[in-house]
């Protein structure tokens, strides 16, 4: 099942995609889809509720699609998750995950804009497989735990403004990661069953149409499972909240690319979580 919020910013309203052509309008099961929807067995209540045909139909046609979670408490952030990634910002591949947070004010919708900070002068892109949870997890007694806590995966675009993030970070990377504008997410929250491996989806972006990341989720060096189990050894995950698992080598910190200037476009997609566009422009 595919899960979508929208309609302008803040009022965005909750539809699930049946396939790529039937879109329903769940608002006669809840307000958002959000993570008290996602606790509450809301996707099953939607296929119940598709079954029994109980739910109007929805035309989106022409209308702005919003991140699929709203209001995430928290967003968790898995840093130089893949070896050819940690190689190209000259790192060392890590022992143990990598965390770092973003502020949920930086998740934006999949096509929204992305603003250029003030100041910035190395704005990156990375494509990311993201985990939305669906239910609290504290303390996973291993990895095979974690299939049961996850509601679905999406795209994320961990932007990054480099110079904040490295050279003027005081050694934390949060700086550079949470400016506005900065986790664009979406366009669907893909339950799992649809998704099937999740170590196995080619994860691509390009800039202006050219390839930029071509990678799969196969070369994570700590997958998904692992990641959720893990984290959860040290913070509870809550319901809503979303974890980046890290971006493959492909991106602007390599020398390879130049970095984002306004008017470029930053397209990204992953095998069974659709595409999604941003425009660059000035913060002003
Ligand atoms: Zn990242």
């Amino acid at each position: 099942m595919r899960l979508m919020r929208v309609g302008p910013a803040g009022a965005e309203r909750p539809v699930a995609a049946l396939d790529d052509d039937t879109f329903v309008d769940l608002g006669r099961l809840t307000g958002d889809i959000d993570g008290a929807f996602l606790a509450g067995g809301g996707p099953d209540r939607v296929r119940e509720a598709v079954a029994a045909g109980a739910l109007p139909r929805f035309d989106p046609a022409g209308k702005r699609i919003g991140a699929p979670v709203a209001r995430p408490g928290a967003v968790i952030c898995i840093g130089m998750n893949y070896a050819a990634h940690a190689a190209e910002s000259g790192a060392a591949p890590p022992e143990h995950p990598v965390i770092f947070f973003k502020t949920p004010n930086t998740v934006v919708g999949p096509n929204d804009a992305v603003l250029l900070p003030r100041g910035s002068s190395k704005v990156d892109w990375e494509v990311e497989l993201t985990v939305v949870i669906g239910r609290r997890a504290r303390y996973l007694d291993s990895p095979d735990d974690a299939a049961g806590v996850i509601a679905g995966y999406a795209i994320s675009n961990d932007v990054s403004e480099r110079t904040f993030q490295i050279e003027v970070s005081g050694g934390q990377w949060s700086k550079g990661k949470c400016c506005e504008t900065f986790n664009p997410m979406g366009p669907w929250l893909v339950t799992p069953d649809e998704v099937g491996d999740p170590q196995a989806l080619r994860l691509r972006s390009w800039v202006n149409g050219e390839p930029r990341q071509d990678s799969s989720t196969a070369d994570m060096i700590f997958g998904v499972h692992h990641l959720i189990w893990s984290l959860s050894q040290y913070l509870v995950l809550e319901p809503g909240d979303i974890v980046n698992t890290g971006t493959p080598q492909g991106v602007a910190l390599s020398g390879r690319f130049p970095y984002l200037t306004a008017g470029d476009v930053v397209t990204m997609s992953i095998d069974g979580l659709g595409t999604m566009e941003q425009r660059i422009q000035p913060a002003g």
